[in-house]
């Protein structure tokens, strides 16, 4: 028979696709979507994943390598999921490789690593110090190379381990083991040669002289309830057991006489707990109506957007989108930014949807991912059994779905649907909408304050337009006032941190016994500190940025890299002990709020302070349950959390969101404040926003302050089109990265020289960004702005050329080049 042949996606970012022969032993069980064993390079073996199958050799290679192994018994990516790989790989130039490592949970992604074995030889050899030393390690059980060089650390050297090999007393080999193993648990049940309640009674009589055993075997059939119409076919030994004195050795014992049997059986780690389903709500008037109006868009178009302000219920329109798609048998993906995936929002889905319902995010471990994964696969072949929808981060657009008939992106203005590191660099909103058009899905984006990209497309007619204006339960939008800071500066008005406006507001809402939120970008007590005398402000010696001090650590941290140390208590400089904190983080307006109102119940909501497991959910169940009287907080008091109780929410400082230097800054600022704002007054009354400004007077604070979010976009798109921005332009950003700053200077340089010959586009840089050291390495960015008309695919092979091009000059090996198309 002719020699079979199948296309792997390694690992890698390897742009090439790899052939391996397909042994004959393994031609039945090599199937597109496997993972296969593959040696790779001279010694290292992957999982791979077979893409494609052929009956001609490759031309291109001398020597074919074989397929050593078929990991599983049924293909973990679907043919039609591998249809978005390619698609991602194109459009983001990447490689399939950097799609797979993205797209396979953790679990499912093995390489093998080289480990060093005793060959147990009795031979007499002479060994230098540091040969004795590895031996040694290598008898101590330390057989991961990685782990030897990493505990030898200087000691270890290559040549150490070559000669231990060439006197034949140890031999290394590559192994791979699997991460993923299935959790199993014991089970008994009553062995089927005894098929009535006749033949138990004579087992039991049989049992007379063994007391415990004979009670045990009681206890299991009153348990399962044997022979009767109800009966249980097996139960856990954990079960059986508990809360009796039975010794599971009784358990054996019954086995032995053949009349238990107790084995291992495959369990779930995900959360499998009886939920209580709770019937749909019924939508009001204007959600009804938009319901209506998405259907109807549906008739004609893919995507639709829905611009719903805040509170009007954009969830409940999706779930009743979601049950429509479920009664007709297919799957649907709902997308939230992964700081929305609180409790508040997956108790909801679960309550509606029950067990068909799968959640799938980082915090997750590898285990439970590769079990979501799982039974997103089973569907297809057990609809009742498998996930029909999946409430999910921005990852879960990878999940292997056989039938999907609906996705939603909610928030979909929300960067963090964008991946920035490693590659694929992807966007997975716009991917959710790549996945409507291949697997014929319909789409619903939803925001209060969509991206401009997105109500460009539906102003374009690309995405159908439902709006909803109203609040859910005739809650009005808050009342937006805008405080002057540098006034009250002047005057000596201000409050610590606040101005006389929002003081007294957040006083009366105290008195009332209502909630307060009070926002500020930034985390840790002050931004910086900095010398009295001299003016010294410590930087990160990594970064090109300065410290952050955190007081409740007295630390000085780098929030780019993690470099931190004790806040020294004199300059570095001059010596000098006076160092100033300067600018407010959340830590220090929570010291200050707390000497402002000391009867307040106070609680801080950021990145340090939501560390741990739980912390998030703990903060938000203070504040529901209304243990919380203000609450301080970053981006992270934004994000889909409904409170009915918030009348007052304080934007402390509205100048560093407007005066961002980015081509987005106003769109942001836009969104970042009328998501805070739209916490205040919910279910009661009005709420009332306070933004704090030094330049009340700019043109998008009185936007802001009006909720006029199409006269805030119209601005933006007159200057984004004068500068050539999206969404009229289409962006690619390229970071070129160095250790050395010569290198990246002439790197970067050679890079925009190259790209500059194609003469259509428009090349901004090299230049720094803003942080232009991260970790020690130095950045440098070239920003190409491509006009819509000119054909995107040529361009990008282009740049890509130009990139290999660049990369492959042997002065330049050592730099990194990435590329980032759509930058957010
Ligand atoms: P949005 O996402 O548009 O900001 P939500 O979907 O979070 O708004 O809804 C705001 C609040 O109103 C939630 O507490 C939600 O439970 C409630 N709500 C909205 N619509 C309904 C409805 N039709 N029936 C009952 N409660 C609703
Ligand atoms: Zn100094
Ligand atoms: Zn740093």
């Amino acid at each position: 028979m002719a020699q079979l042949y199948a296309q792997v996606i390694l690992p890698l970012s390897l742009h090439d696709a790899y052939t391996y022969k397909v042994p004959a032993s393994l031609e039945s069980a090599v199937v597109p979507g496997k993972r296969v064993i593959v040696q790779f390079g001279a010694r290292k073996l992957y999982a791979a994943l077979v893409s494609s199958l052929s009956l001609t050799k490759p031309d291109n290679v001398e020597e074919i390598k074989e397929i050593q192994e078929v990991l599983d018994e049924h293909p973990v990516v679907l043919t039609r999921n591998f249809q978005l790989w390619h698609w991602m790989a194109q459009y983001y130039c990447c490689t399939l490789g950097d799609v797979f490592r993205a797209a396979l949970p953790t679990g499912l992604k093995l390489e093998s690593k080289t480990k060093v074995f005793l060959t147990g030889s009795e031979e007499e050899a002479e060994l230098s110090e540091t040969e004795s030393l590895m031996l040694r390690e290598i008898e101590n059980e330390t057989n991961i190379l990685a782990d030897l060089q990493r505990k030898l650390g200087t000691s270890f050297s290559y040549s150490t381990l070559k000669a231990l090999m060439n006197k034949n007393l140890v031999y290394a080999e590559e192994k791979i083991s699997r991460k993923y193993r299935p959790k199993t648990e014991g089970f008994v049940k009553l062995n089927s040669s005894i098929t009535s309640e006749k033949e138990l009674s004579k087992k039991l009589e049989l049992l007379k002289r063994a007391k415990k055993q004979e009670a045990l075997l009681h206890h299991f059939c009153d348990l399962t309830r044997v022979f009767e119409p109800d009966a249980l076919p097996e139960i856990s030994k954990k079960e059986l057991l508990h809360g009796t004195s039975f010794a599971p050795a009784l358990v054996k014992g019954l086995a032995e006489k053949h009349i238990l049997v107790d084995y291992q059986k495959q369990v779930s780690r995900l959360d499998e707990e009886q939920i209580e389903q709770v019937s749909i709500n019924m939508l009001n008037k204007y959600q009804a109506k938009a319901l209506e109006e998405i259907k109807h868009e549906f008739e004609t178009q893919q995507v639709v957007l829905i611009h719903g302000i805040t509170a009007s219920g954009k969830t409940e329109i999706y779930i009743h989108l979601i049950d429509e798609i479920l009664k007709s048998g297919k799957q649907a993906l709902y997308l939230v930014p992964e700081i929305a995936l609180t409790t508040q929002i997956v108790q909801r889905l679960k309550n509606v949807f029950g067990h068909k319902v799968g959640i799938y995010h980082s915090k997750l471990n590898s285990q439970e991912r590769v079990e979501i994964w799982e039974k997103t696969l089973l569907f297809a072949e057990k609809p009742d059994e498998g996930y029909q929808v999946i409430l999910g981060a921005r990852s879960g657009v990878f999940l292997p779905f056989s039938d999907l008939g609906l996705i939603i992106v909610d928030e979909e203005h929300e960067n963090s649907f964008k991946q920035f590191d490693p590659a694929p660099r992807y966007n997975a909103r716009d991917m959710a909408v790549v996945m409507g058009y291949q697997n014929q899905a319909k789409v619903v984006l939803g925001s209060a304050t969509p991206s401009y990209e997105s109500y460009h497309n539906a102003l374009a007619q690309k995405y159908g337009l439902v709006n909803l204006t109203k609040r859910h339960s005739e809650m009005e939008l808050p009342e937006i006032v805008v405080a002057d800071m540098k006034r009250a500066y002047k005057r000596k008005e201000m409050h610590s941190v606040l101005t006389p406006q929002l003081f007294e507001l957040v006083e009366s809402a105290l008195e009332n016994k209502e909630q307060v939120i009070l926002f500020q970008n930034r985390r840790g007590y002050s931004p910086y500190v900095e010398c009295f005398s001299c003016g010294n402000i410590p930087k990160c010696e990594r970064c090109d940025v300065s410290l952050t001090y955190h007081k409740y650590k007295k630390r000085l941290t780098c929030h780019y890299c993690g470099f931190s140390y004790q806040l020294p208590e004199r300059c570095d400089e001059c010596g000098s002990p006076e160092i100033k904190t300067r600018g407010f983080g959340t830590e220090k307006i929570e010291d200050e709020i707390k000497q402002l109102f000391r009867n307040a119940r106070i609680d801080r909501m950021d990145l340090d302070t939501t560390q741990t497991k739980n912390a998030f959910e703990k903060i938000v169940g203070k504040l529901e349950k209304r243990k919380t009287d203000i609450l301080i907080g970053t981006q992270m008091v934004t994000k889909g959390l409904d409170f009915d109780h918030v009348s007052v929410v304080g934007i402390l400082n509205a100048d560093n969101l407007i005066n961002f230097p980015d081509f987005r800054a106003h769109e942001r600022a836009f969104q970042l404040i009328s998501q805070v704002a739209g916490r205040a007054g919910r279910k009661h009354k009005r709420g009332k926003v306070v933004i704090q400004t030094t330049q009340p007077e700019h043109p998008l604070i009185d936007l802001i302050s009006r909720q006029d979010f199409k006269q805030a976009m119209k601005l933006q798109f007159e200057e984004r089109q004068l500068f050539k921005y999206p969404p009229f332009y289409r962006l690619i950003k390229i970071v070129v990265k160095h250790k050395n700053l010569e290198t990246v200077d002439r790197v970067a340089k050679h890079l925009a020289d190259f790209l500059r010959k194609n003469r259509s586009l428009v090349i901004l840089g090299p230049e720094f960004p803003m942080i232009s050291r991260i970790q020690l390495w130095h950045h440098k960015e070239i920003w190409i702005k491509i006009d819509r008309k000119l054909p995107l695919d040529q361009v990008k092979s282009g740049i890509m050329e130009a990139v290999k091009a660049v990369k492959s000059a042997p002065s330049n090996s050592n730099s990194q080049i990435n590329i980032d198309v759509d930058p957010f």
